[in-house]
């Protein structure tokens, strides 16, 4: 696994035995017990309205299907990270490779003791989060006094397309058949597979395959698995977000944000069924944070107040960037597996951010600005220091999808 080059932080110590060990007790960050969070979780998931116990999708239009234009090819991706490169406040860096060997590459800018690390791509038919990423790298690496002020405040670290097979496709899975795992993982037998793991496509939903325990190793007495338990760090491209974000952890003592970048198919905003959502955001991904093990750094205020900041920036940017809707969420969600669920329990403030698939141009044009919009608000709330007055309840102003 690699290694952020050191920095002076205290903290930053040898926490590899640590985050390679089970869960770890540190200083929760907002001085509450992250027991009591989960409780308040709780209760809250318990008082949400009827309306989100509908089940998901149901007022979605179908899948997205395998139209690509306007979307970037590997090798446009690798012409832009070597774009970004070139500015003296970027450093990219190829931090792991895919199954079939594209290259992962993280983008990196800033000094600040805040960290933030953003994912696009997990699912490769969901883009708009890998050119968005790339146009936020291109502002906070230029040489205006507000990226500058931004630099000092915060460390970004992007991995602009996490699943570069699936994008190549593309699909949602990756590009792995089994044969390929027991090679890799010499310990698991051809049955049973991780239920994640699709026979048609094969490969995996990359977006199943995380854990919490970041030194988790796949054990055959754990498969298949189900969706209501972590996944098994079997695909290298999971691995790799893995180190990235151990990494970070090592380095910072805590990941402050994660955020994940998805795309899903065309949803009506909740009741006004004429409109159409084209965002629609999520802070929360776990039924019972507490079944999942001793994770006292989870921090689900942290996360509703990172939700409200990108709303907020939404709304004030006008012209249909606010009609943003809230994914489903728990209990009727539970998703332990997924980088947000996973991260989350290690104590990230985590969001999702799920465009809707563009049609034209346009409209990839616009899914693209309206994910740039939602991520610089989120900074500009840490670098001017107005994130921790956020009202975390107000989490339940943005209207159910
Ligand atoms: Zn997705």
């Amino acid at each position: 696994m690699f290694q952020w080059r050191k920095r002076s932080r205290g903290a930053a110590a040898s926490r590899w035995s640590a985050v390679l060990g089970s869960p770890e007790r540190r200083v929760a960050r907002t001085g509450l017990l992250g027991a009591s969070l989960a409780a308040l979780a709780m209760l809250l998931a318990a008082l949400a309205p009827a309306a989100e116990a509908k089940p998901n999708n149901a007022n979605c239009q179908g899948s997205f299907g395998n139209s690509i234009s306007g979307f970037m090819s590997h090798d446009d991706q690798r012409r832009a990270v070597a774009r970004l490169d070139r500015s003296p406040h970027i450093e990219t860096e190829v931090v792991g490779h895919s199954n079939q060997g594209r290259e992962i590459w993280t983008v990196r800018a800033g000094e600040g003791s805040t960290v933030m690390f953003i994912q696009g791509g997990i699912h490769g038919l969901e883009q708009h989060g890998t050119k968005a990423v790339l146009n936020l790298m291109q502002t906070l690496g230029d040489d205006s006094a507000r990226s500058r002020e931004i630099r000092e405040a915060l460390t970004v670290v992007t991995i602009p397309d996490i699943n570069p097979d699936g994008s190549s496709v593309p699909q949602r899975q990756n590009m792995m058949p089994w044969s390929d795992v027991m090679e890799m993982h010499p310990q698991l037998p051809d049955q049973p597979r991780a239920w994640y793991f699709s026979n048609f496509r094969q490969g995996f939903d990359v977006n199943r395959d995380f854990n919490a325990n970041l030194g988790y190793e796949p054990d055959p007495a754990d498969l298949p698995g189900d969706s209501a338990s972590f996944g098994f760090y079997i695909t290298p491209e999971a691995r790799t977000s893995r180190a990235v974000y151990g990494a970070l952890e090592s380095e910072f003592g805590l990941v402050d944000v994660f955020i994940d970048l998805h795309n899903q198919g065309s949803c009506h905003q909740v009741p006004d069924e004429e409109r159409f959502s084209m965002l629609s955001i999520s802070g929360r991904f776990l039924a019972d944070p507490t079944a999942h093990g001793d994770w006292p750094l989870f921090d689900d205020d942290a996360s509703r107040r990172i939700n409200v900041a990108a709303y907020d920036a939404l709304q004030r940017a006008g012209s249909g960037f606010g009609d943003i809707t809230r994914y489903p969420q728990p209990p009727g969600l539970d998703l332990p597996g997924t980088a947000l669920g996973s991260y989350a329990l290690r104590g990230s403030a985590v969001m999702l951010f799920e465009t809707s698939e563009g049609t034209n141009q346009n409209e990839m044009g616009f899914s693209v600005k309206q994910v740039e919009v939602g991520l610089t608000g989120i900074i500009d709330a840490i670098t001017d220091g107005t994130l921790d007055d956020i009202d975390p309840d107000r989490y339940d102003e943005v209207p159910a999808r």
